[in-house]
């Protein structure tokens, strides 16, 4: 008896021993973008809007790469990369991000770390450039994991975050997309008799009465290191005409942002409100933990069946700890992208 105890904790001090030092593995570096799902049709797409949309996030993915290539950790790309997004007017995150009904900008970021659990988070800031950046600070340098408004952008001010004029956030395009969504509600206000019954009453598609709001732009990231630690990140200004302060999935620990090294990493787009209720980045962690489901189904599950049963409209990207990807989405289209250790970035739209 004493000599299988003897051997048996020698062995598990050898296991931990080889899990510390375990060699760096580069072959398994891996960078997963997303850049929000949703009304994306190549109709309404001008070869010089695809091409703007694929050059960027060709960019995000080359900038979180070269980070991976040179030894960083799954933390620093996934930051990066989203950092490329949020500074880009194309996306909805950062610059570029979409207005409230009052007409400000009003962002939410998170990020987590798989090897350690620990997470960051902000929601509702207005003058802080790039979000993501402080939702790290949030997790590094904090005691907290979630810090809103006012006493969020304080700390960020704190921790030597660039601060910006909220007029930084204004752009031409979503401020029309804000007029546009507040005319859907005018006109809906317009033909509020009660409504005629018809035959058959059709069941609500998933973003009826979204108007503008359904074209998804949020950012999101998970990597793979080669000491095979996950990270995910995600980034958005929420959605066209939100009032009240409201905050989407994408700050939420589990719903739009989650990673676990001993599962996967995710960071989710789509109609907030349904990622949360869902809590559907945890939920295809869980599958993952409990019922051992690869990441592909354990992705597939939330966003293609469980999702779509409930309603919520949009996408995840998710990757294991092997390198498998996963970019699931329940909407007509999902900006999203790839690239692997062979450097070679693989951008893509349409279903
Ligand atoms: N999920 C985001 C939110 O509800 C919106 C998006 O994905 O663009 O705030």
């Amino acid at each position: 008896m004493k000599h299988l105890l003897f051997f048996g904790s020698l062995l598990m001090l050898t296991h931990a021993a080889s899990a510390q030092t375990a060699k760096p593995d580069k072959s398994k570096i891996t960078l997963v973008i997303h850049g929000g799902a949703g009304t994306i049709r190549k109709a309404n797409m001008t070869p010089e809007r695809e091409k703007a949309y694929q050059d960027a996030l060709g960019e995000a993915l080359r900038t979180g790469y070269r980070i991976l290539q040179n030894g960083g950790t799954s933390l620093d790309a996934v930051e990066a990369a989203v950092r490329v997004m949020e500074d880009s007017p194309l996306f909805n995150a950062g610059k570029g991000a979409v207005f409230t009904h009052e007409g400000k900008n009003e962002m939410d970021a998170a990020i987590m770390d798989g090897s350690s659990l620990k997470a960051g988070s902000v929601a509702g800031v207005s003058v802080i450039k790039n979000p993501i950046s402080t939702a790290r600070k949030v997790m590094e340098n904090s005691e907290h994991v979630m810090l809103v408004g006012r006493g969020a952008e304080q700390f960020a001010q704190q921790q030597g975050m660039e601060i910006v004029d909220p007029a930084y956030f204004y752009t031409e395009n979503r401020y029309q997309q804000l007029q546009r969504a507040m005319e859907e509600d005018k006109v809906k206000l317009d033909h509020s008799a009660p409504p005629v019954p018809k035959k058959e009453p059709k069941s609500p598609s998933p973003s009826e009465g979204l108007g503008e709001a359904k074209k998804f732009g949020t950012v999101g990231a998970v990597a793979l290191d080669q000491y095979g630690n996950l990270a995910a990140a995600t980034s958005t200004g929420g959605m066209t005409n939100k009032r009240w302060n409201r905050v989407g999935d994408a700050p939420i620990i589990g719903a739009g942002t989650y990673a676990n090294n001993q599962t996967c990493a995710v960071s989710a787009t789509g109609h907030g409100e349904y990622f949360i209720r869902s809590v559907v980045a945890y939920d295809i962690s869980a599958l993952m933990e409990y019922k051992g489901l690869p990441v592909q189904k354990a992705a597939e599950e939330v966003v293609m069946k469980k999702l779509v049963t409930r309603g919520g409209e949009g996408g995840v990207i998710a990757l294991d700890r092997n390198g498998n990807v996963a970019m699931p989405f329940n909407s007509e289209g999902m900006y999203r992208g790839f690239v692997k250790s062979d450097g070679r970035p693989q951008v893509f739209i349409y279903k």
